[in-house]
């Protein structure tokens, strides 16, 4: 039996391919190992900052 669909509780990870359920605690947009692959992907940005 599938469950109703829950508002803020079982957003999924906007990730192509992942289906890994976001806690309610986490207010991204991906789950933790997609949300550190697409913060580094951003990063990849030739710019120093210091
Ligand atoms: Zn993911």
């Amino acid at each position: 039996m599938r469950k109703v669909k829950t508002s803020l509780k079982g957003r999924k990870c906007r990730f192509h391919g992942c289906s890994h359920t976001l806690s309610i605690y986490n207010h991204e947009e991906y789950c933790h190992v997609h949300l550190g692959q697409v913060t580094q992907d951003k990063k990849s940005r030739p710019h120093k900052k210091k």
